[in-house]
Parts: C-alpha cells; sequence; structure tokens
C-alpha cells in the first residue's frame, strides 16, 4: 500500500522518564548507579504510527552535561512545537531547525531522531538499517563491563562468562581510586585474564596526561590490550601524545561527539580507534556520517553504549549494523545490565553475539505494562 502524506505527518509527541533498575551497581570513575534514568520519545503520526527513541545518559550529567530532566524539559518546551505537522522523513529538515532551536544537547537530539527513524521505517514496512543503506553484518561481537567488587570475585565472573561462551573480552572501569591502587588492581585482574580473554580499560577521561605517561605503561605490560579515554575529551593533544606512546591502540570517547571532532582526532591521530554512541552523537545520521571519517582515514569504530535498555540498544545496533566502518566489535550489553525488560521480545545475545532483530523500525516493540509500572511520575526523581 503507497504511503499517505497521514501516515507520515506527526500529530503528537510523548515524552516518559523511566528508572529502570540495574541487576549490579554500574560504576563509573565519578559515579555509582544502581539505577538507569532513561527517556522515552514516542512519535505518534496521523494514521497512528508509533516511533520510538530512547536519550539517556551513563547515570546522569557527569558524562556530557545532559540529563534525563534536561532532555524531557528541551524536547517539550523547544522541539516538539518544531515536530508537530511536520512529515517524519524530513530528518534532515527537521535537524536543521531544531539545531537552530537548540545547541548541543545531543542526546536529547538523538532520542528524537532515532523516533524518526522509526516511524518513518514502520510508514515503509521496512527496517532502520535499510534507511541508512543496508547492512554491512547482522549480529556485532560484545565486550562485557566487569564491575567494581574485590579481584577474585571479578575474575571469577569473567571467567565463567568466558567459559559459557557469553562474552570474549571484558572492559574495566577506572579512575575511582588513586592510580596506584587502581593500576595494581587492574593490573592483578588482567595478569589472570590476559591470554584467554581481552582486557580494556576505561579512565573516563579521569588522568592528566603525566598520570598516563607514568601508569598506563605498566597496564600494557600487564596486558591491557586497549585504554579507552584517558584524558579529558577536550585534551585532544594529550590524547595524540597517549597514543604515539603506547604500543596499544587507545580509543577516543568523550573527545568525540561531532563530525568535526572527529576530523581533528585524524588530524593529530589522537586515537587508533573511535566509540561510536548514536546517544552522544545526535543520532543515527550523524554517527554514520562519523564512521565515514573513520573509515577515510582508516580508523576501526567500536559500538560503544551510555547503557541504553533496548530501544536504545536496537538503534545502536542498527547503525553498527549498517556502518561497514564498525569493526572494532562492541559494548552493547546495557538490556544484560537491568533487572527489568522494558521490551516484547528480549534482544537476543547468541555466543557473544548481539543478533540484529527482524521486522519493521527498530525491530522491537515496547512493552506498554512494563513501562507503566517503571515510569516516573515527577520530573524530579523523589527519594
Ligand atoms: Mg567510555
Amino acid at each position: 500500500m503507497p504511503v499517505s502524506h497521514d501516515d507520515l505527518t506527526i500529530e503528537r509527541v510523548e515524552t516518559i522518564i523511566l528508572d529502570v533498575p540495574l541487576r549490579r551497581p554500574h560504576k563509573f570513575a565519578r559515579v555509582t548507579m544502581d539505577a538507569q534514568p532513561v527517556l522515552l520519545t514516542l512519535i505518534h503520526t496521523r494514521s497512528g504510527v508509533v516511533g520510538v527513541g530512547e536519550g539517556v545518559v551513563p547515570g546522569g550529567p557527569w558524562w556530557g552535561g545532559e540529563s534525563v530532566e534536561s532532555m524531557k524539559v528541551t524536547i517539550d518546551t523547544y522541539v516538539v512545537p518544531l515536530l508537530l505537522g511536520r512529515r517524519v522523513d524530513d530528518i534532515e529538515g527537521i535537524w536543521r531547525d531544531i539545531s537552530d532551536r537548540v545547541n548541543a544537547n545531543l542526546y536529547a537530539k538523538t532520542a528524537v531522531e532515532v523516533a524518526l527513524h522509526d516511524a518513518w521505517a514502520r510508514c515503509l514496512g521496512v527496517p532502520v538499517h535499510t534507511l541508512l543503506g543496508g547492512l554491512a553484518r547482522t549480529s556485532i561481537d560484545v565486550t562485557w563491563a566487569l564491575g567494581a567488587e574485590p579481584e577474585e570475585v571479578v575474575v571469577e565472573e569473567a571467567l565463567a562468562k568466558l567459559h559459557a561462551g557469553e562474552h570474549r573480552s571484558f572492559k574495566l572501569k577506572m579512575g575511582a581510586l588513586p592510580p596506584e591502587e587502581d593500576t595494581r588492581r587492574i593490573c592483578a585482574i588482567t595478569e589472570k585474564l590476559a591470554g584467554s580473554a581481552g582486557v580494556r580499560v576505561d579512565l573516563n577521561a579521569r588522568w592528566d596526561l603525566m598520570t598516563s605517561r607514568t601508569y598506563l605503561p605498566r597496564l600494557v605490560a600487564a596486558g591491557v590490550e586497549l585504554v579507552e579515554q584517558p584524558v579529558p575529551g577536550e585534551q585532544v593533544e594529550a590524547l595524540a601524545e597517549i597514543n604515539a606512546l603506547l604500543p596499544v591502540p587507545v580509543m577516543a570517547d568523550e573527545s568525540l561527539r561531532t563530525p568535526v571532532d572527529a576530523v581533528r582526532l585524524v588530524r593529530l591521530r589522537a586515537a587508533d580507534v573511535w566509540s561510536m554512541k548514536t546517544t552522544k552523537m545526535g543520532g543515527l545520521r550523524r554517527s554514520r556520517d562519523i564512521v565515514a571519517i573513520a573509515k577515510a582515514a582508516d580508523i576501526p569504530c567500536h559500538g560503544g553504549t551510555s547503557i541504553e535498555t533496548g530501544i536504545g540498544t536496537a538503534a545502536s545496533l542498527h547503525l553498527a549494523c549498517a556502518a561497514p566502518g564498525v569493526t572494532w566489535g562492541s559494548e552493547l550489553f546495557g538490556p544484560l545490565l537491568f533487572a527489568e525488560e522494558i521490551l516484547q521480545t528480549p534482544l537476543r545475545y547468541v555466543d557473544g553475539e548481539l543478533q540484529l532483530p527482524e521486522g519493521p523500525g527498530l525491530g522491537v516493540t515496547l512493552n506498554l505494562d512494563a513501562v507503566a509500572a517503571l515510569r516516573r511520575t515527577d520530573l524530579v526523581r523523589g527519594e
């Protein structure tokens, strides 16, 4: 059936904050979270098609300044009036108009941009990856984030996952402890795992150049195979110096959000691998542009996560499967960390890989009962 103007025209937009509990606390250098707030954005068209996008940051505004609360207010107040009456396939036109009204706020823009893609694809009866040009792959390797428990517990967890065939590599968060103690802990864990599993560390921009030069070579000597974002995002020159110093890849995450950031990283050869997160980049199209820049510079990309539920993870998976340059696996483990499922059919992890779901749009459907149960009623979370 041909798609009508009404099918495509936006009639209503809903933004819903959920607080989704985690299976175990997830620790970053600066914060620990035991529930992840997410903002679902639902775009309804006149004929009843609904597209869903997820705005989500890793546990609060420490990473990039946005939060689910700021996203909701920004979208409800400044973005929704620009959407009503527009067509869901006018994504570039809508992006331009939103960007004229709202600077930065890429996480909020992602929630809207992904919902537009989901709605448009559903109107056409095709998967979102078709709108991105089709498939380069149908699944992606998924690394696992180990917790901050004592060394023996962490090693035991990693070996159990390795032997069960669930994951082949592991990511350890660093930066919460003093550098000497942190390094000793991670070296002890790495020495037990290196050889049978890949071990990567993420400093989340916590160290300075001097600390990095002092401690990172020890981590590499212990067997760490990749170091993610040791220094603050804006210190790209320092990142480049560390990348030149270390014999293993340095991955850029906080330093990479826009195509302009990408060009700067290339010019300085500041990182050997780039962390792609649809959430931090403003959605699927900007992420695809950045992967294209990486590919032209011969830099592999990794499918990063902001700890998305199944909605945001599905969006990131469509991008990772559609963009040929995402060749360095992924950390799309978000749904495995959650204690509650918000999809009718969960995403499937098989033999260490996340499988692309089939069906129109993102290929996933919200469980509205679960959404209702996890919904936050006030903008600000009550304690
Ligand atoms: Mg990171």
